[in-house]
Parts: C-alpha cells; structure tokens; sequence
C-alpha cells in the first residue's frame, strides 16, 4: 500500500463544475483558464476532460505548447501575450491567440512581416493596475490594431477585476462602468468575468467568461465553499496514517514543541508535509478527516509529516487513510486555517504527490 499522498482528481466533478459556469453564463462562451498546471490538477489531463470548453487561457508559452504537443486543438490564449517579435511566428504556427497590453507589443505586431494573422486580445487596465492598457489609449490602440495586417479582424476586448470577490464592492461596478464606456460604440466580444464575477456580477459575463478556480470546484469568496456554489471539489488529497502512539498529559509534539497534550491522548502520524505541498502555516486544530470524523492537526508540519490529536478512545489502525483535502473535506478550510488562499495550496502541489485519474 502506497504511503505517499495521493491527489485523486475527479474528472466528472470538473465537467460538472464546467456545466455549472455554463448554466451561470448561458449567453457566454468559456475560456477554461489552465494556468499553473491546471491550478495543479495536471494541464494535459484537465485540457482533455473538458471537452465542452470553447477555449483554453494559459498564462506563458510554455504551458500553451504543452498542450498543442498533447494534441489539443481548441484555441488557446496567452493571457499575457508575448515579449518578442520572435515568439509571433511560434504563435502563429500553434495557432495560439495573444492578449496585447503594452505598446511594445503593438509595435511588434506593427513591425512584424509574419506570414498570416493573429487573433488578438486587447486588455484594457479598468483598476486593476497590473496588466492592460490605460482607457485614455484604448482607442488609438484600437484603431491601431484593426490597421495591423498581422492581426485577424476582429480584436477582443478583455479586462481583469481587483475586487469582485468582495460582493457589492464598489471597486467592481467603477470597473465595469469604465469598461462599458469605452467600448460603448464597439460591437467587438468581450470578457471581464473570473469566477468570483461568474458567481456574484452577472452583468459583467460578456460574450467570454474566464473561470479558473471554480472549474476545480472551489469558491472564489473567502467565507464560502464551492458547495454552497452547487461545485463538486475535483482534487482529493490523501495519505496514510504512519504511526499511531500515545501521549501523556503535558508532552509536546514537533519541532519547537509547540503543541502540548492536555490529556493523555493518542498521537497520529500522517505521511504528508510541506515537502508534497501541505501548508507549513497551518496551525494547530487544522481539521484533518480520517475514519469518518475530523481531527486537528497538533504540532507544526514537517517537511514529510503532520501530527494530529486521535483523541484519547482512537481506533485508527496503521495504513487508514487521512484526507487533507476533497470532498470530505472543504479546501477553503484548510487555506483559512494555513492563512493563505486555495488557489495557492493547489500550486504548491510538489512532484512527490502521485496523481490519479478518476473519470
Ligand atoms: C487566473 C485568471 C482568471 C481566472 O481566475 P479565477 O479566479 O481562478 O477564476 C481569469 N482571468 C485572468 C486574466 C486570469 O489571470
């Protein structure tokens, strides 16, 4: 039996999560965004499972290619372009589509004597303030692009919310608003909605909604789960019990001896740790689900184990297995008590995690 952390990923439950958006945005096409290996579900195997996405959003080259090498053949967008002239004929010949958001990629596109055309995507900075245009440029790069004989007909217009994971937050309406304005005059396809903005500001879906997080069944808001979302969790991540001992009253547990028994109670070892991409920040009562009710994690996380308190009657036995995270157990829990975000505990995900596949 493997004693290394297992991340079972559901493949059903993310082509459900996908029919979810859809019936969210039924006027919408998606834009199934992969970044960061499938928001560490696998790129390829993601890709491959959702049939029914109309495009793929990828963050750099690499990850678009990988996916042309695994013979996917759904259009692909870089959502942050490109940043050299060379890269516009690898574009061109994988069939990858470019966000365009600086004036150095404009030029280049201007410059260039590229042997076909491109699809592009203009992003417009609405508050964000990390990537996109300034809205006072937004026309002179629109004019510019549509003269460009590198660029398909037809340029779309995309923007990216600071702030639509607060509901009601102003931030997202003054965002909106500066969209809807500039491009009041332009019949061009839009996309403004991440998932937080799929689930909480319909009137931002636009002709393109970009759901990443959700797609793995996961909500975007800091105090809910995607279940209250109707999304099923599509990763599961588990190991297995190592040792099982006991404690007595006022023992420590860990490095730093940080954790100390109240009571004489039974000590669990888990083969999982910081070194597979479980949180070292979660503190001391993270739940851990094993044999049907949840423990707290009791101690720090070590590199290749945790320690949680069985509880002074336990019945666990060698070889159980305990869930980290999964359907049993809400992945926006575990990222409260780590204080992070799930979003980045499915990054952290390391090699040493074996992967399977449930269709
Ligand atoms: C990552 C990303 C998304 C998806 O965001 P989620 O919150 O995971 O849905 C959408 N658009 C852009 C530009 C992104 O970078």
């Amino acid at each position: 039996m493997s004693r290394r952390p297992v991340a079972q990923i559901n493949l059903a439950a993310l082509q459900h999560n996908l029919a979810r958006v859809r019936a969210l945005a039924p006027s919408s096409q998606v834009l199934a965004v992969l970044k960061a290996n499938a928001y560490g579900h696998g790129l390829v195997r993601v890709a491959q499972a959702l049939t029914d996405a109309d495009a793929f959003a990828v963050a750099r080259i690499d990850e678009a290619l990988a996916l042309r090498t695994a013979g996917i053949v759904k259009p692909i967008v870089l959502l942050e372009g490109f940043y050299e002239a060379a890269e516009l004929p690898i574009l061109l010949a994988n069939n990858l589509q470019t966000v365009v958001h600086n004036e150095l990629q404009l030029s280049a596109l201007e410059q260039t004597s590229l042997d076909g055309q491109l699809k592009v995507w203009l992003k417009i900075d609405t508050g964000m303030h990390r990537l996109g245009i300034e809205p006072a440029q937004f026309e002179l790069f629109y004019r510019r692009l549509w003269q460009c004989s590198a660029v398909l007909p037809g340029i779309r217009l995309m923007s990216h919310f600071c702030c639509a994971d607060e509901r009601g937050s102003e931030r997202t309406s003054q965002q909106l608003a500066i969209f809807s304005e500039l491009i009041r005059d332009k019949a061009d396809q839009c996309s403004l909605a991440n998932s937080a903005a799929i689930l909480a500001w319909p009137q931002s879906h636009g002709e393109w909604v970009r759901p990443g997080l959700m797609l793995h069944g996961i909500s975007p808001f800091a105090e809910q789960t995607g279940q209250q979302h109707q999304l099923l969790p599509v990763m599961r991540l588990s190991s297995r019990l190592i040792a099982v001992r006991q404690v007595q009253q006022g023992e420590t547990v860990g490095y730093g001896g940080q954790w100390q028994a109240k009571i004489p109670t039974t000590l669990g070892v888990i083969a999982v740790g910081y070194g597979d991409g479980y949180p070292r920040h979660a503190c001391n009562g993270t739940p851990v689900w094993i044999n049907g009710r949840e423990v707290p994690l009791a101690g720090r996380v070590s590199m290749d184990m945790i320690t949680v308190d069985l509880g002074p009657n336990a019945h666990d036995k060698l070889g159980d297995e305990a869930v980290l995270w999964g359907p049993e157990l809400a992945i926006e829990r575990i990222a409260l008590s780590a204080g992070t975000i799930p979003y980045e505990l499915l990054c952290n995900i390391t090699p040493r995690v074996d992967y399977q596949y449930l269709s």
